[in-house]
């Protein structure tokens, strides 16, 4: 079985966080280190993905589903405009392995972590 990660916590309710978006498939919230002013984190409720490539054979619908809710959260809080990011392994900085996308919007934080 894959080890629980935070986000696991968080879907499951034992973590609290703020629902900006929800679907059937998945959820958005607040990134609790935000890199630039809208920082949100979309992920899938299912929780044996650790990556995009991974969801993207085992579950494409709902990674088009994570699209889909990044472009309405960009719709809602910014411009419509947005940045959509995935870490993929540790060396390029990927600390939760429970895929998760990054959307950001506005001007990123010098030395932005993501
Ligand atoms: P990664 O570096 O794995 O791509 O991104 C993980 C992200 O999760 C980081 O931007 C980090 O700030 C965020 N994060 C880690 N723990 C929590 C948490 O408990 N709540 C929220 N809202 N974000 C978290």
């Amino acid at each position: 079985m894959a080890e629980e990660t935070v986000f696991g916590k968080i879907v499951s309710g034992e973590i609290p966080v703020e629902i900006l978006a929800e679907t059937d498939r998945v959820i958005a919230f607040p990134d609790i280190n935000p890199q630039a002013p809208v920082h949100v984190l979309v992920i899938p409720k299912a929780t044996q993905y650790r990556n995009v490539a991974e969801l993207a054979a085992g579950d494409p619908e709902t990674l088009a589903d994570m699209v889909a809710v990044a472009q309405s959260l960009a719709d809602e809080l910014a411009d419509g405009e947005f940045r959509l990011i995935f870490n993929s392994g540790a060396g390029v900085g990927q600390t939760v392995f429970h895929v998760h996308a990054h959307v950001l919007a506005g001007d990123l934080k010098e030395n932005a972590l993501v």
